[in-house]
C-alpha cells in the first residue's frame, strides 16, 4: 500500500515537505510518490489544497 499523487495536482509542493520520510519528489508535470518509502500516513491527503493524493 503507498499514497499515489493523481493527475489533480498542480504541482504547489506543499506536500513535499510534510512528509515525514521524504517519499514525495517534483516528477515532471506532477509530484510522484515513491511507493517504497510511503508510510501510509496521509499527511499529503490533508495538506494537499486539491485533493491530488489517493490511498491506492
Ligand atoms: Fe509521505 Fe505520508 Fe503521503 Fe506517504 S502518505 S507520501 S508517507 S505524507
Ligand atoms: Fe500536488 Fe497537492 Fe502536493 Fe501540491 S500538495 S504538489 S497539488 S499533490
Amino acid at each position: 500500500m503507498a499514497y499515489v499523487i493523481t493527475d489533480a495536482c498542480i504541482s504547489c509542493g506543499a506536500c513535499e515537505a510534510g512528509c515525514p520520510v521524504g517519499a514525495i519528489s517534483q516528477g515532471d508535470d506532477k509530484y510522484v510518490i515513491d511507493a517504497n518509502a510511503c508510510v501510509d500516513c496521509g499527511a499529503c491527503e490533508g495538506t494537499c489544497p486539491v485533493g491530488a493524493p489517493k490511498a491506492e
